[in-house]
């Protein structure tokens, strides 16, 4: 491979080169190899982060020969897998056995490994981040070894739950899975004011419950999903394909074209939204009603603040949009997640409303992204590893509370840099650095 891309087309590079194993010896000789020549190593998911997360000049590492089950217990719920499958492909597999992963993100086409390592979350307080689902992870470590990482060790265990890639390569994963479960998803439009008055009730109220909303709208789209004790009553192929995807993507592909054409008319499409909605309900097996199909590109800034200042800053961002008329044709997105103890995880200690604002690929995002950076600063915020953000370790490292217990286990698991690239020396600071100049 000469050039490698993200989903979204706009993070590029050109590994030295590029792996895929077929098996953990296999991966654990790619590993040893190039840390005894001197080249850094990253591991690969699917390339669905905003970011330069993945990006390498080093060698690039994907596991997508590696997604098969290893272990079930369907007893205890425990499954070992290997770390490069896709979420889609887990769903139906642990559906297999009667299981399931209690929560996921809006879309399924993640790596199991990379959708783990940047935290990647879905909503509902009692419903923490993917990383929080897993029980054991099997890492290749920079000496090629295997180190299986669980609560025995709970300094590593919380490091290497969200990573970035930077402690070795996930191999394989042990998740605390459910049984499985259906899910009613009731979509609705309601008045923006109203949602946002009344946030906390129906956070608290519901299991997996989040908004959209267009700039110049004045209008949330809410998304209500709860467990239901039904049949699954999935809708045929056809009409799945006709509503839920193509409808849906083809409207907001349409006014992003349309906005990108005559920036100044944006208010006036994105208020042909509401007009078009209606109440919508779902009800399926649930890892299908959480995973959407996004068909139009964009790109993406996510910031995790205490969930207190949520609906603030939704008004503050709505604010900066309307008041400077920035043409923007996609919505926030808001998002709930339950404090966790990853070291480094966005929802570290606290409970977390996460605002993402979007923009259509080939538009301008910077201005806008930094003023909600600002605004998100402004409460402490913390952003998605996988999403646009700005912040160096300086910034960063005032924002977890347990920033140095995580570096130090990354000295200890990478003391040469073999896992670093731009993005980790940017956000995480340089281990050799710190190694040299024996900050701990
Ligand atoms: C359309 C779209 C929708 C999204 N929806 C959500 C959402 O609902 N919620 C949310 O939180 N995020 C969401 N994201 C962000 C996405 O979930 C994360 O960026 C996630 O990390 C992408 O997974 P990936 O497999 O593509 O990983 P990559 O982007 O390929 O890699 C991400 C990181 O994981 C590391 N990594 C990958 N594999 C391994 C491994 N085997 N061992 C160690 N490290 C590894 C990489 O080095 C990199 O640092 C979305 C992104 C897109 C494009």
């Amino acid at each position: 491979m000469a050039v490698w891309r993200n989903w979204a087309g706009d993070q590029i590079c050109a590994p030295a080169r590029y792996e895929a194993p077929r098996d953990e010896d296999e991966l654990r000789r790619l590993v040893a190899d190039a840390a005894a020549a001197g080249q850094t190593l990253r591991a690969v998911g699917s390339g669905h982060s905003f970011t330069d997360a993945a990006c390498t000049d080093g060698v690039m590492v994907s596991l997508d020969n590696m997604r098969g089950l290893i272990d079930v217990d369907r007893e205890s719920g425990l499954v070992e897998v290997q770390a490069g499958v896709k979420l889609h492909e887990l769903g139906d597999l642990l559906a297999q056995h009667g299981l399931a992963m209690e929560n996921l993100g809006d879309i399924a086409v993640q790596g199991l490994a990379g959708a783990i390592s940047t935290a990647t979350h879905g909503t509902g307080l009692r419903y923490p981040n993917l990383s929080m689902q897993v029980g054991a992870l099997r890492i290749v470590t920079a000496s090629g070894e295997i180190l299986t990482v669980d609560d025995s060790d709970p300094e590593v265990f919380r490091a290497a739950r969200v990573a970035i890639g930077s402690l070795g390569v996930i191999a394989s994963v042990t998740l605390r899975c459910v049984p499985t479960y259906v899910l009613r998803r009731v979509d609705e439009p309601v008045p923006l004011d109203e949602v946002l008055d009344t946030l906390a009730e129906r956070v608290q109220r519901e299991e997996h419950w989040e908004f959209f909303t267009f700039p110049y709208t004045g209008v949330a789209f809410t998304r209500t999903s709860t467990r239901a004790d039904e049949p699954p009553r999935p809708a045929s192929k056809a009409v799945h394909l006709l509503k839920d995807v193509a409808a849906e993507n083809l409207v907001l592909g349409a006014i992003c074209k349309a906005g990108k054409l005559a920036p100044s008319q944006v208010p006036k499409l994105n208020r042909t939204l509401p007009r078009l909605a209606s109440r919508e309900e779902r009800l399926d097996r649930g890892d299908r009603v959480f995973a959407n199909q996004r068909l139009v590109k964009f790109t993406e800034m996510e910031y995790a603040i205490p969930r207190e200042h949520g609906a603030a800053a939704v008004r503050r961002i709505l604010d900066l949009i309307e008041q400077r008329q920035l043409p923007i044709t996609f919505p926030l997105e808001v998002r709930f997640a339950p404090p966790d103890d990853a070291l480094i995880g966005p929802s570290h200690g606290r409970e977390s409303c996460y605002i993402a604002v979007h923009t259509y690929r080939g538009t301008a995002f910077e201005s806008y992204f930094r003023g909600v950076e600002a605004i998100m600063s402004s409460y402490g915020g913390r952003p998605h590893w996988g999403k646009r953000h700005y912040l160096s370790s300086a910034q960063l490292q005032e924002r977890y509370p347990e920033w140095e217990t995580f570096q130090s286990v990354r000295e200890r698991l990478d003391p040469d840099g073999v896992f670093q690239n731009d993005y980790t020396r940017r956000v995480l600071g340089d281990v050799t650095a710190r190694e040299r100049s024996g900050t701990t």
